[in-house]
């Protein structure tokens, strides 16, 4: 079994909420179910306070340099398009594409259009058109995906997706390459609650439950999607818990490759 890290970017400043949706509030809300449930500490909390002041939400950088001196390469998802709570500007997102691949990291789409193939084949073309690449996956946002999802991915040209949760190997759909994937940090620190619900350790448990299962079941690939919001001060269980991750996964001898290596891999198998 393999690793496959990939980070979704649903964030980028705090700004860019305030007219378009109650992501702060909301946020600011869940902070306070957290710290007096006391998942979080008062030092937390002063950190998010702090956010407010930066107007920072992502930490693509830091990220990126954790995981480059732990030889994990990834793969940023960032959305072209607004919905659902992700309302960073497009040029915005042109500025981070361009610096991300300039980083060495693997870029692809945060998708926000599922419903039909004339809108997942615009988002597609708006998303090759802005960061110039020829070959790029996409995970949607929320992983809000229909019956026809998938195969209109496969359509519009996309080389890989990975919106599915689930204990399975990767499979093809045309041409693309779905890549079903088993962690995210979401569905382990908060699940069943809207707000962090597990302490690290416990998150820690749950997690090892997962590899184990991936390992029995004998599949090729782990999938991890950790969001880059996350690896800060502001959410010390979530960044703990992804630092961990990555080191138990290191220790247990565990390889880590991007999507295009796994795709490269696949692909040698079936010829
Ligand atoms: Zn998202």
């Amino acid at each position: 079994m393999k690793a496959i890290v990939s980070h979704d970017i649903d964030h980028l400043t705090l700004t860019e909420h305030y007219l378009k949706d109650l992501i702060v509030p909301k946020y600011f809300v869940r902070s306070y179910i957290e710290l007096f449930s006391g998942k979080i500490s008062i030092a937390e909390l002063l950190h998010r306070y702090g956010d407010v002041f930066t107007n920072q939400w992502q930490h693509i950088e830091a990220l990126h340099e954790f995981n480059v001196k732990h030889k994990v390469p990834t793969t940023y998802f960032i959305g072209v398009n607004n919905g659902v709570g992700l309302s960073y500007s497009q040029k915005q997102s042109a500025l981070w594409i361009q610096k991300m691949l300039q980083m060495g990291c693997d870029v692809g789409i945060h998708g926000i259009e599922f419903e039909n193939f004339e809108k997942i084949n615009a988002e597609y073309a708006l998303f090759k058109d802005i960061s110039k690449q020829a070959s790029f996956g996409t995970r949607m946002h929320y992983i809000r995906t229909n019956d026809q999802t998938l195969a209109n991915m496969a359509k519009a040209g996309y080389a890989f997706d990975s919106s599915e949760m689930g204990y399975k190997a990767p499979y093809k759909i045309g041409a693309m390459w779905e890549f079903p994937f088993q962690i995210m940090d979401g569905y382990i620190i908060q699940k069943p609650k809207q707000w962090q619900s597990k302490n690290f350790f416990q998150s820690c448990e749950e997690t090892k439950k997962i590899i184990d299962k991936v390992v029995d079941l004998n599949l090729p690939y782990l999938g991890i999607d950790f969001h880059d919001r996350y690896f800060s001060a502001s959410h010390k269980t979530w960044k703990d818990w992804y630092m961990w991750l990555i080191e138990y996964l290191i220790s247990q001898k565990i390889e880590f490759v991007n999507f295009k290596t796994a795709i490269k891999e696949l692909e040698n198998k079936l010829e």
